[in-house]
C-alpha cells in the first residue's frame, strides 16, 4: 500500500524547514458535519467496524472481499446491510485497498478536523489555509468508502461552508484521479461547483466515475466539470487545461474554492502517469492563486515520497505571497 505516514512526515519537515509556514492544531468539531454529507449509517459502520471485525475474525486488518456489485440485484429492491462484519464491509466499501486498523476511525476523524479547521481559517481571514489530511477523501462518496479514503474531507468542508453562510462553494480536484465521491456527493447541487482534472478512467482508477461527459443533473446540471488527460501529460498540457477551468470556475463567483491537492499529478509519481514537473506544480498553484478566492487546500494523494516535500512547497509558494489588491 502506497498511503503511508511517511507522506506525512515529509511534507510536515519540508514545510517547517520552509519557515514562511504557520502551524494551527486542528479543533474537535464534532460528527455533525460528517453526518452532514455522508450516510450516518456509514458513519457508524466505519467508527465500530474495526472492533465487530476483529472480534468475529480475530484479526487486526479489516479488508472486505465480497462487494455490493449492482449487477447483483439488478431489477431488484436495494439490500440491506447484512449482520455479518465481513459481509458489511463488502456492503459499505467499494474495493480492496482501504484496509481498517484499531486507529482508522480516530484517523478519519482528525482529517476532517484538519480540514474543518483549515476551512474556518480561510473564511475568516479571506486568505488561505492547507490542511496535511490523512487519509484523503475524494474517494468517499455518500455512502460507500474506498479509494484510501473514509471520509470526504473536501466534501464536508464545502457543506460546513454552505452551512455556516456561504453561497456558493467550487471544488477544484488536481489529484491525479478523479474524484469520483466528491462528485457524487454534489452532482445535483447548483450550489457547490467540482472541477477535475485527471487520468483518463478508460485507463486510471477509479476507472466507472470521471467521463467528460458527466455534468451534473437536475439543478446541478453545468455545475460537474471533468477534464480526462493522457497518460504523459506534461506542463504545458495541464497547465493549458486549468486554464480553461478556471476560467469556468471563476464564472460561477464561489465564496471559498475548495482544492483537492494530490500531488500524484507529479512525473515520478508511482500511481500516476502524468510528466508534471516540480516546476509545473509550482505554476499549477500559482494559477489558483492568482483567483485570490479564499482558498482552503487539503492533502489528499501523492506517493512520490521523496519529492512530496519539494512539490507541497512548490504548489504552496504562491500562497504565501500577499496579495496585491489592485489586481483583484
Ligand atoms: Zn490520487
Amino acid at each position: 500500500m502506497q498511503e503511508t505516514p511517511a507522506r506525512i512526515d515529509t511534507i510536515v519537515a519540508a514545510l517547517d524547514a520552509d519557515g514562511r509556514f504557520v502551524r494551527e492544531s486542528p479543533g474537535d468539531h464534532g460528527r455533525s458535519a460528517i453526518d452532514a454529507v455522508h450516510d450516518p449509517a456509514m458513519v457508524d459502520f466505519v467508527a465500530g467496524a474495526h472492533a465487530a471485525w476483529s472480534g468475529a475474525a480475530g484479526h487486526d486488518i479489516a479488508i472486505p472481499d465480497v462487494f455490493l456489485h449492482p449487477g447483483l440485484r439488478s431489477g431488484m429492491p436495494p439490500s440491506t446491510p447484512p449482520k455479518s462484519p465481513l459481509g458489511a464491509l463488502g456492503y459499505w466499501c467499494f474495493e480492496t485497498t482501504t484496509p481498517m486498523v484499531a486507529g482508522t476511525y480516530a484517523a478519519a476523524r482528525a482529517a476532517v478536523d484538519c480540514a474543518l479547521t483549515a476551512t474556518d481559517i480561510a473564511r475568516s481571514t479571506a486568505g488561505a489555509s492547507y490542511a496535511l489530511c490523512r487519509p484523503p477523501g475524494h474517494h468517499a462518496a455518500t455512502a460507500v468508502f474506498g479509494g484510501y479514503c473514509f471520509f470526504n474531507n473536501a466534501a464536508i468542508a464545502a457543506q460546513h461552508a454552505i452551512t455556516n453562510g456561504a453561497d456558493r462553494v467550487a471544488i477544484l480536484d488536481v489529484d491525479y484521479h478523479h474524484g469520483n465521491g466528491t462528485q457524487q456527493i454534489f452532482y445535483d447541487r447548483a450550489d457547490v461547483f467540482y472541477a477535475s482534472l485527471h487520468g483518463d478512467p478508460d485507463r486510471a482508477y477509479p476507472y466507472f466515475v470521471g467521463h467528460a461527459h458527466e455534468l451534473g443533473t437536475g439543478h446541478g446540471h453545468g455545475c460537474n466539470v471533468n477534464v480526462p488527460l493522457p497518460e504523459g501529460c506534461d506542463d504545458g498540457r495541464y497547465l493549458d487545461a486549468l486554464g480553461g477551468v478556471l476560467t469556468t470556475l471563476e464564472q460561477f463567483a464561489p465564496d471559498l474554492l475548495v482544492v483537492s491537492l494530490g500531488l500524484d499529478l507529479y512525473a515520478d509519481d508511482p500511481l500516476g502517469d502524468f510528466a508534471v514537473t516540480t516546476n509545473g506544480i509550482g505554476a499549477v498553484g500559482e494559477a489558483i492563486a492568482s483567483l485570490h478566492r479564499p482558498t482552503v487546500i487539503l492533502q489528499e494523494g501523492g506517493y512520490a515520497v521523496a519529492a512530496l516535500g519539494d512539490n507541497a512547497v512548490a504548489f504552496l509558494d504562491a500562497f504565501t505571497r500577499p496579495i496585491d489588491r489592485a489586481q483583484r
